[in-house]
């Protein structure tokens, strides 16, 4: 696995020129990219040339030609799936066995697994072109004043990461990977792991000073944040960015006010495994598409269009720059409303805000409820979560501050949550108390809420 400087040049300029030329010359170079990817995936792929088999010339097709591809049905196919026959699932597996491999290649590529919340985890291939892709078209959709602020924050402290690192996920390995493909970067960066307990990563984060920035999961920030305001962690960080979940505006508020060290607004970087820069935040605070290179729709229930400014069932994504391993018109259970109007930061790409995830959100019969419905906070407590085990029954789980009269803290969110259920009309609900520690996914994501997923959602 090669990564070249010339190439990444490369995806940072056209990125450049894209932009300037405004629409016209970003959906004509869609166009053209998307022709490109489908041309190889039917040409080297037999999964896709199967799939596609039907279908009219690669030059007349449209993207709503295409059928929509799910996470089960391409990991089901997956040595056929890639466009390159000598990378197979049995050996990305093997070599995934082993912590010693995370951020290490397999000839062409990196591999990295998604946590596989809701089934089978997917396996991520990487190659050279897809890296490429992401630091310079990343680095094109930047703003002025984000690069300014990237720059100034590069060598004043230590950059921080806390995700999850009991598996090859992306969040710990990419930078383990820039190291050993030595791609050149002035960060540092210094890991602590999501699994561990949060009393061990307040006394880590309250050793790392100056800190220069941290990223995180949105449900770590929270705590995170609850630790500083009750004065338990005192990390000042310039800056903040969150991945991999929903962000809310409310975290967003309560966090800037916690971290007064912040010199800039938190970062909201919505990605995936999948596709690590599938959107670019502005100044604005909006989520954009960089549409030159990945495509993403806002469907309904039945995979058609929704209209810009209605929230959408579910998404689809496609990645123009993995040739390796096609994902076109990939199901991501997020739900997604793109705004109608124009972005005031002037930018030509569309924009949109995610709205959730579906496997976040709680369904008992016919009734939907978020998970912010319930209040799982207590002063007793580090962090409580609560589990739906079947379609009425619930289980709360704690871990506690103090081991000083565990069942009365249990109670008492018993209660608050008892009764968001019955001013939902739904007061048949059975809640129980458990002593198991709160569930971490898989990369270690803590979620409030875990709730019977109903319908195949994407994995976080
Ligand atoms: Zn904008």
């Amino acid at each position: 696995m090669k990564f070249s400087v010339v190439k990444t040049l490369g995806y940072f300029l056209g990125g450049i020129w894209t932009a300037r030329g405004g629409r016209k010359r970003i959906e004509a170079r869609q166009r053209k990219n998307l022709r490109r990817l489908v041309k190889t995936a039917r040409e080297k792929s037999p999964y896709f040339k199967e799939l596609y088999a039907h279908l009219p010339d690669t030059g007349v097709l449209k993207l709503s030609d295409l059928p929509v591809t799910s996470k089960s049905e391409l990991m089901a196919h997956f040595d056929d799936w890639l466009t390159d026959r000598s990378l197979t699932l049995a050996q990305a597996r093997q070599h995934m066995e082993s912590m010693d491999n995370l951020g290490v290649p397999i000839g062409q590529y990196a591999v990295f697994r998604t946590s596989g919340t809701s089934g089978e985890p997917a396996v991520i291939v990487l190659s050279a072109s897809m890296l490429e892709f992401i630091f310079g078209l990343a680095l094109a959709r930047m703003s002025r004043r984000q690069f300014q602020f990237a720059k100034k924050i590069e060598r004043s402290g230590t950059n921080v990461i806390v995700t999850g690192g009991n598996g090859h996920f992306v969040g710990a390995g990419f930078d383990l990977l820039r190291q050993n493909l030595k791609i050149p970067l002035k960060r540092e960066f210094q890991f602590i792991p999501a699994e561990q307990a949060i009393e061990e990563t307040i006394k880590q984060l309250n050793e790392i000073t100056p800190m220069a920035s941290i990223v995180t999961y949105p449900s770590m920030l929270t705590i995170l944040t609850r630790e500083q305001e009750l004065g338990r962690l005192h990390m000042e960080p310039a800056a903040i960015k969150v991945a991999g979940e929903t962000f809310t505006p409310e975290l967003r508020k309560r966090a800037q006010k916690a971290f007064p060290s912040l010199q800039f607004d938190i970062l909201d970087a919505y990605g995936c495994t999948e596709c690590l820069f599938m959107a670019f935040e502005c100044d604005c605070g909006r989520q954009h598409v960089p549409e030159d290179w990945v495509i993403l729709e806002a469907v309904d229930e039945n995979h058609q269009p929704v209209a810009d400014g209605t929230l959408s069932a579910t998404a689809l994504l496609t990645v123009l720059a993995n040739e390796a391993q096609p994902l076109i018109r990939y199901e991501l259970g997020d739900r997604l409303r793109f705004y109608p109007d124009p972005c005031p930061c002037g930018s030509p790409f569309r924009s949109f805000e995610v709205e959730g995830r579906q496997a976040t959100v709680v369904r008992v019969g016919e009734v939907t409820l978020s998970p912010l419905a319930f209040d799982l906070e207590h002063e007793r407590a580090r962090r409580v979560q609560m589990i739906q085990t079947s379609e009425n029954v619930f289980e709360v789980r704690a871990e506690l501050l103090t081991e000083e009269n565990p069942e009365e803290v249990l109670e008492q969110v018993i209660e608050s949550v008892g009764e968001v259920f019955t001013k939902n009309g739904l007061p048949g609900v059975k809640i129980h108390k458990s002593d198991a520690p709160p569930q971490l996914t898989a990369s270690g994501k803590f979620h409030e809420v875990i709730s019977r997923p109903l319908i195949p959602a994407r994995e976080r």
